[in-house]
Parts: C-alpha cells; sequence; structure tokens
C-alpha cells in the first residue's frame, strides 16, 4: 500500500462503518464480512476480500487509524472539514495526487510554489495570520447595520448618520503586521515554506508549520497597534441614505460602504436593516397608506367636504350623504411614495362625550323627526 491509497480509498466504507465507530464495531464489521468474502467459501469474491483485509488492517491498529484519518482530512474526503479548493471530491483533471505527496514528502524546503501545494494548504487553512502569503486582492466584509426610523422619514426618505465599527488595514503597519521599520522573516521551521514534514510508519505526512501558522513567515516584531495582525479595529460615522419607501424589516444594500478591501480588492457592502416606529396617524399596508378620519352624523348623513391630510400636502374628500360608519375611501396615488399604492381614508362617525343644551335640543328634535327603528332586524330566528 502506498500513500495514495491513504488518500484514495475509503476504509470505513470498505468496512461499512461510520466514521466514529469503536474499535469493537469494527472489529465485528471486519469478522463478518470476512467470513461471507473469505475466497475458499466465496470464490471470485478476492479483490473484495483484499479490500477488506486493508481496511481492517489500517483500521485496527490505533496509530495507522489515526494517521489515516489526518491524511484525509488534509488530502481527501476525509472526516474533519471540507475538501481543499481545486480537490472537490476525489480527484480533478489535471492533478495529480502523486506529485502531491512527492512534494510534501520531499522535503519542501521553499519549493511550495503557486498553484501547487502551498495552495492548497492554503486554501485548507483560511486566512494565513501574520501578513503571510496569499497576494491577491481581496473585497471587503459585508458590514450589517441597523437602523430606526419614524415612518414619515422611512416614506420620504432620509440620511442618517450611522456609527459603524469595521476592519481595516492596521495604519501603523500598513497591514503587514510587522513594526514599522522592521519586516516580516521568512520562517526557518519551515524555511518560508508555510508546511513541515514527519515522517511516521513508512508515509511521509505534510502538515502547516507550527512556529509560522502555515504562513511561511514570522514577525519578530509585532506591531504595537495592531498587536502583529495587520488589522484593526476602527470605528466610523457613515452618513447614509435611506431611500423612500423603506419598509420595517427591510434591509438596504449600500454598495461599496462597508469595509476596505485589501491590497487593492473592492470594498464590502453594507447593509442596513431599517426598523421603522408607528406613526400617531398614518399606518402603512404594503403600498397602501391608511389614515382614520373621524365625521360628525350630520356629516354622515348629509354629506360633506373634509380635508385629509396627505404626505404631499392636504386633499379634500368628498364624503356623500349617507355615508355609514367605518366606510373606507380611496385617494389614487396618495400611497408609499414611489409605489402605485393609494392612501385609504377610513371615515369613522365621532359621538360627542358632551351635549350642549342647544345641541340637545336639536336631536331630542331629530329623533322625533326621523323616528325610524335601525333595529328592526335583530330576529336571531324565524
Ligand atoms: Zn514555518
Ligand atoms: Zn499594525
Amino acid at each position: 500500500m502506498n500513500a495514495r491509497d491513504f488518500v484514495e480509498k475509503d476504509f470505513y466504507a470498505a468496512l461499512g462503518v461510520p466514521k466514529d465507530a469503536s474499535a469493537a464495531e469494527i472489529k465485528k464489521a471486519y469478522r463478518t464480512l470476512a467470513k461471507d468474502l473469505h475466497p475458499d467459501t466465496n470464490p471470485g469474491g478476492e479483490a473484495r476480500f483484499k479490500e477488506v483485509s486493508q481496511a481492517y488492517d489500517v483500521l485496527a491498529d490505533a496509530t495507522k487509524r489515526r494517521e489515516y484519518d489526518e491524511a484525509r482530512s488534509l488530502f481527501g474526503s476525509g472526516p474533519v472539514g471540507g475538501a481543499p479548493r481545486g480537490y472537490a471530491g476525489g480527484g480533478v483533471p489535471g492533478f495529480d495526487l502523486g506529485d502531491l505527496f512527492s512534494r510534501a514528502g520531499g522535503g519542501a524546503g521553499g519549493a511550495a510554489g503557486a498553484g501547487g501545494f502551498g495552495d492548497v494548504l492554503g486554501g485548507l487553512f483560511g486566512g494565513r495570520p501574520g501578513g503571510g502569503a496569499p497576494r491577491a486582492p481581496r473585497r471587503g466584509q459585508d458590514v450589517e447595520a441597523e437602523v430606526t426610523l419614524a415612518l414619515l422619514d422611512a416614506l420620504r426618505g432620509v440620511t442618517v448618520p450611522l456609527r459603524l465599527t469595521t476592519t481595516g488595514p492596521c495604519g501603523t503597519c500598513g497591514g503587514a503586521g510587522a513594526a514599522p521599520g522592521t519586516s516580516p522573516k521568512a520562517c526557518t521551521t519551515c524555511s518560508g515554506a508555510g508546511v513541515t514534514s514527519r515522517s511516521q510508519g513508512g508515509f511521509a505526512f505534510s502538515e502547516p508549520c507550527r512556529a509560522c501558522r502555515g504562513s511561511g513567515r514570522v514577525i519578530e516584531t509585532p506591531c504595537s497597534t495592531c498587536q502583529g495582525e495587520g488589522r484593526t479595529t476602527q470605528g466610523k460615522t457613515l452618513n447614509v441614505r435611506i431611500p423612500p419607501g423603506v419598509a420595517e424589516g427591510q434591509k438596504v444594500r449600500l454598495a461599496g460602504r462597508g469595509g476596505a478591501g485589501e491590497r487593492g480588492g473592492a470594498a464590502g457592502d453594507l447593509l442596513v436593516t431599517v426598523h421603522v416606529t408607528p406613526h400617531a396617524l398614518l399606518g402603512r399596508k404594503g403600498d397602501h397608506l391608511t389614515i382614520t378620519v373621524p365625521m360628525t352624523f350630520p356629516e354622515a348623513a348629509l354629506g360633506a367636504q373634509v380635508s385629509v391630510p396627505t404626505l404631499d400636502g392636504p386633499v379634500t374628500l368628498k364624503i356623500p350623504a349617507g355615508t355609514s360608519n367605518g366606510r373606507t375611501f380611496r385617494v389614487r396615488g396618495r400611497g408609499v411614495p414611489g409605489k402605485s399604492g393609494d392612501l385609504l381614508v377610513t371615515v369613522v362617525v365621532a359621538v360627542p362625550g358632551k351635549l350642549s343644551k342647544q345641541a340637545t335640543k336639536a336631536l331630542e328634535a331629530y329623533a322625533e323627526a326621523a323616528p325610524d327603528d335601525p333595529r328592526t332586524h335583530l330576529v336571531l330566528e324565524g
């Protein structure tokens, strides 16, 4: 068996056990399979028998099993993490595993060039602290923020100051992480390759260099502002324009107003979640606005022209004679700005709590003049 077998073969699948199977489970699975597949009783099953034996040989040995798990987690579809970039699911045309292992095993010595082994590890271990290798421009982070607006501001659009904390390149060291006047040095442990190899059980394993955390570089005198991270958290206040018509919970994306990019990369976006506090009179229903307008009984009965406030100034609403309590009128085009909604005006009869003597007399006279009983229909059965 060679290193390639180690990565390409799924010994767990061969035995039909989960990756976290106990030693006892592995042993039991092997015994059952070995009995079924033994060439003496099952001619033609040699290949499968060999596969099962090979799997058991590794998984039954705690040390070999651990190395197998490590190797697969690093280079294959193993138990830990995902497959590295450009190496999804066991083999990409043109990518040679043997090449990978010969480079890794043969003392990397600074040979981990672009597109080769160093890239694979770079994809695996993510960002490299300490101002390390990746040189490609990187887009800045998207930054999330929340803002609470009064309904009128949300409807009309408003510019609000937003206090944000973002991370950006350290101004003291320019993002290098090394104190001004010094620069990162090549790591002596891995000769700047970012990986070290060790030999165990006849196999060569590569792993990210512990001394430099895979970056290949060591910062001897860290920048005191960013403690060598190369990035700092900065507070800033942005004046943000919220467009008209934004509704509760809506996210406004402001392109390029997020975190700064690195090495010339574009800035991230600012995503502002808008909350809207209710208005005492005006409500919102989708693209429509709503308002409740009181009317007197004589207005409802006789008809009237009433003034109704809208975002663009008052309009006159004609209440026809005989309008019942709670009826809704539509003022076209006076809904949420920029949308096709209307203003929905609901009229309700306002009943005075206290009446003057004159008004009382007049109402009594009215009651006599219009004695119709509005409750004649109130019969549940019959
Ligand atoms: Zn190193
Ligand atoms: Zn710094």
